[in-house]
């Protein structure tokens, strides 16, 4: 059990990326920190020692989000050593592009399956605690392109669309038992996900002129757990104004 007085945020694919500044900023605002990883241990022993440097307790599980056994299995870990998890921030996600007539059934199904089932997969053993101790914070990263498709991705907007309807029905549900559920739709932020996309063009269209960063959608986590009460249920677009 969690001998500690302080609350506990567990992040998913947060070895890095977005997912890691949230970890960070999470652990600055004083919460201990669990993070998940789908294999690349070098990414995620980093990222825990830089949090633990925050001085907070830190720790990561690798297992595959888009799988319900190693969720079950790993939350069931996580929940027995902690005692409880505060904020769940589901945030592990994927592309695999193509335009849909030479979209595979393989590259739907790993979308779908990373993106939008595991949020079915981790958010339900964990609802369930909240639920027992009535408080809770659940943020799930959607994207702009859920909100507004886009061409050669239909596959991830889909489930980033999916994330949006998950979000807005699971705040109505459990709402009564004091359980904020916000999603967040991020723009076009640097991470190793958009390292190879030639972004002249999106810059021009962004009317703030600028990609985003991490710190964008990390800063806009932290507001969403610990300063945003009465806020649920929606879906805050981090885009630099791209989508108005
Ligand atoms: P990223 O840099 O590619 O990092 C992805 C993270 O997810 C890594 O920690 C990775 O772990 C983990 N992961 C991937 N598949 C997983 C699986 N099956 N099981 C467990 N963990 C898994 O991505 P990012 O750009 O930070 O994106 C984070 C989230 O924001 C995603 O949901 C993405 O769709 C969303 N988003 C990003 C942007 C953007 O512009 N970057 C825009 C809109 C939305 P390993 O390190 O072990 O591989």
């Amino acid at each position: 059990m969690n001998t500690s007085e302080k609350k506990v945020a567990l992040i998913t694919g947060a070895s890095r990326g977005i997912g890691k500044e949230c970890a960070l900023e999470l652990a600055k605002a004083g919460y201990n920190i669990v993070i998940t990883y789908a294999g690349n241990d070098d990414a995620a022993n980093k990222t825990v020692s830089e949090i633990k440097a925050l001085n907070v307790e830190a720790e990561a599980y690798k297992f595959d989000v888009s799988n319900s056994d190693e969720c079950k299995e790993n939350i069931g870990k996580i929940l027995e050593k902690h005692g409880q998890i505060d904020a769940l921030v589901n945030n592990a996600g994927i592309t695999r592009d193509n335009l849909m007539l030479r979209m595979t059934d393989e590259a739907w199904n790993s979308v779908i399956n990373t993106n939008l089932n595991s949020m079915f997969y981790m958010t339900q053993p964990i609802v369930k605690a909240m639920m027992k101790k009535r408080q809770g914070v659940i943020i799930n990263m959607s994207s702009i392109v859920g909100v507004y498709g886009n061409a050669g991705q239909i596959n991830y907007s889909a489930a980033k669309a999916g994330v949006i309807g998950f979000t807005k029905s699971l705040a109505k549900e459990v709402a009564s038992r004091n359980i904020r559920v916000n999603a967040i739709a991020p723009g076009f932020i640097q991470t190793d996900m958009t390292k190879d996309l030639d972004t002249s063009k999106i810059v021009e269209a962004i009317p703030l002129k600028k990609l985003g960063d991490v710190s964008d959608i990390a800063k806009t986590v932290k507001f969403l757990v610990t300063d945003a009460p009465y806020i649920t249920g929606q879906v805050i677009c981090v885009d630099g104004g791209l989508v108005i």
